[in-house]
């Protein structure tokens, strides 16, 4: 007799009950140790890491980099009015985005957000541009389905709490675009448009999308607009972890 019938879990069931039981885990024994030494510490990031560890910091985090003219220069021209990012895409910062991303190591969204406020959030509350709400950037659903989860959706997540204000998935993605990294920013601006719509109706009067590296912000500036289409008085700026720099 054959086993044609015998449960045999894909690769995507395994990931998802691995999540579910790092949650559970993480909650029952709560992290004892710095993620990023190992050292026994009472927090995620110890006291020495969250100050010492080497970042590609840009210039000046906090400020809105919409003034650099040498970033802006290589960017799709931004329909949002900040961008405020913690780091170029390298070294401590790009592999934690990596850990995120690729590896499923949720827990480095905690660690970002802790250097983001770290480095960013006195700065941002003298500029007064914490907003409202954060809103993550969607996936496509293939790319979410084949994930499991959203990494700027637990990048939101986490700066929410640190920020105390809300975290907010306003935007649906509608389309399933090709992956952006093989593409020239203005084949991203086509590949990417009309990706999004709203989930909701939007009454905020300022918002930060959330993304965890910008490149080209072709994507973002989509999200923008299809903010703006809703709600044209709206304030947009943008919270990202890395920048990547020409
Ligand atoms: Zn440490």
């Amino acid at each position: 007799m054959s086993n044609t019938n015998r449960y045999e879990p894909s690769k995507e069931h395994l990931l998802a009950i691995f999540h579910i039981f790092q949650y559970y885990f993480d909650k029952i024994f709560p992290n004892k140790h710095c993620y990023l030494c190992h050292q026994t510490s009472d927090t995620l990031v110890c006291e020495y890491c969250l100050t010492d560890t080497y970042l590609h910091l840009l210039p000046a985090p906090g400020h809105n980099l919409l003034e650099n003219q040498s970033i802006v220069g290589n960017i799709v021209p931004p329909l949002y009015s900040g961008l405020y990012a913690l780091s170029e895409y390298k070294g401590v910062v790009r592999a934690l985005v990596n850990q995120l991303k690729f590896s499923g190591k949720t827990l480095a969204a905690n660690v970002l957000a802790e250097f983001f406020e770290y480095y960013l959030g006195g700065k941002l509350n003298i500029n007064q541009a914490i907003p409202e709400a954060v809103v993550p950037v969607p996936l496509s659903n293939q790319r979410h389905i084949s994930r499991q989860y959203n990494q700027s959706r637990i990048l939101s997540l986490e700066l929410a709490k640190h920020f105390s204000i809300n975290s907010d998935d306003l935007l649906l993605r509608t389309v399933n675009t090709k992956q952006q990294s093989s593409l020239d920013k203005n084949e991203r601006m086509l590949n990417i448009r009309g990706a999004f719509k709203v989930a909701k109706p939007i009454d905020y009067l300022s918002i930060a999308l959330v993304d965890d590296v910008v490149t080209t912000g072709a994507t973002i500036n989509e999200a923008c607009k299809t903010i703006l289409e809703h709600n044209p008085d709206i304030d947009i700026s943008v919270w990202c972890m890395a920048i990547t720099l020409k």
